[in-house]
């Protein structure tokens, strides 16, 4: 699976793009797409291509001397909406000229941009509307014998989206692209595109993916990234931050602790899972299976190292103590850091649980008493 984002610079500001798709590859993004839509943009990309960490896709839009340009500019891959360009011989010459270089080329059809022939046939966008179109353009390329090709199905709505892509799935042989077209800003826009790309990951449909945002294509990298890595279906490279809810138990106030430790610890980049937790009184059970975590308790954190506590330490020290660890994990390894943790801790944790426990109550809700009223009313 890729992760593909697309630059927001204009192609032709050969520096400023470059910054960019660095800064798309560092956050996850394996391939970029920059847009061709002049003259300059072709020239932009004929520099940007040899300098680029990640393969370049340029997004051609109606013109075919564009597609023609990038593909003369070195790119790795061109992206065609049936849409836009439309003559047949056009098509058929840009495919011979892709073939001819053995460079892929997207069939990025787009439920907004549908060939207006097509949206009349069907009645609209439909799911079979957009896999018609990219079946008529993937005919052309047959006609020049080029099949190297990838199929996305794009819509904004993410039901059709799903649909189209299922119906793609079922019609074409060929590597998918996935995406939900014109998502929105964030949060919105990120819960459209997981919705429909998570949906169809988890069928085992996709190959390629791109969260579609109105923010900072960071942002989409970063998103793309972390959806795999949540599915299990890219290896974890940076932090991951879980954190419990919080609730009437929280000794401290979770939300703020979780976003100062997720913003000290995204700073080192570290391959870790690392929890936040309110209380110590459920907080190390439940987040056992990190690999480092801090649970607040009777203004003190407590810090610990796949379930077991190493260190307790003041509670307005918890972040620093949090990032303090991580940098020696990565630095000594989990298990000497085990070895080197401060014996003291469990018992002084213990001491600090079964304080709380008996200031709140473990059973604040009476239940053994009230079983005991329920089982005597049974007997009765
Ligand atoms: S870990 Fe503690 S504070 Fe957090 S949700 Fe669970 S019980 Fe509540």
């Amino acid at each position: 699976m890729s992760v593909q984002s697309m630059t927001t610079t204009k192609t032709a500001d050969v520096e400023g793009t470059l910054q960019q798709i660095y800064a798309l590859a560092a956050n996850g993004a394996d391939i970029v797409r920059c847009t061709c839509n002049e003259q300059a943009a072709a020239e932009g990309l004929a520099q940007i291509v040899p300098r680029s960490p990640v393969p370049i896709v340029a997004d051609i839009h109606f013109h075919v001397e564009m597609a023609l340009a990038a593909l003369e500019a070195g790119v790795q891959g061109l992206r065609l909406n049936p849409g836009n360009l439309r003559k047949p011989e056009e098509i058929k010459l840009v495919a011979s000229e892709a073939r001819d270089r053995g460079v892929p080329i997207r069939i990025g059809v787009n439920a907004g941009s549908l060939h207006p022939d097509i949206y009349k046939r069907f009645g609209g966008a439909t799911p079979e509307a957009l896999v018609e179109s990219a079946r008529l353009e993937l005919a052309y390329f047959e006609e020049v014998d080029f099949s190297d090709v990838k199929i996305s199905v794009k819509a904004s709505s993410v039901a059709t989206m799903i649909a189209a892509y299922r119906l793609a799935s079922e019609t074409f042989d060929h590597p998918l692209h996935l995406g939900v077209t014109e998502a929105g800003p964030l949060p919105g826009g990120l819960l459209k595109g997981t919705a429909g790309i998570a949906t169809l990951l988890a069928e085992g449909i996709g190959d390629t993916l791109r969260y579609s945002l109105t923010a900072d294509p960071v942002e989409e990298a970063r998103a793309g990234r972390q959806l795999l890595e949540a599915l299990g279906l890219r290896e974890r490279k940076g932090l991951d931050l879980i954190a419990c809810p919080s609730c009437g138990r929280a000794e401290v106030d979770v939300i703020k602790v979780a976003n100062e430790a997720q913003e000290a610890l995204r700073a080192l980049d570290v391959p870790l899972q690392v929890a936040v937790m309110g209380c110590v009184v459920n907080g190390p059970g439940e987040a056992r299976h990190a690999d480092l975590g801090i649970a607040a308790g009777k203004h003190r954190g407590h810090l610990f190292i796949q379930g077991q506590i190493v260190r307790v330490v003041k509670e307005d020290e918890m972040v620093e103590a949090l990032v303090d660890e991580a940098k020696k994990i990565i630095a000594e390894g989990i298990e000497a850091r085990l070895l080197a943790r401060d014996l003291s801790a469990e018992a002084e944790a213990e001491a600090d649980r079964a304080e709380l426990l008996d200031a709140r109550g473990a059973d604040a809700n009476n239940a053994h008493v009230r079983i005991e009223k329920i089982r005597r009313h049974a007997e009765e």
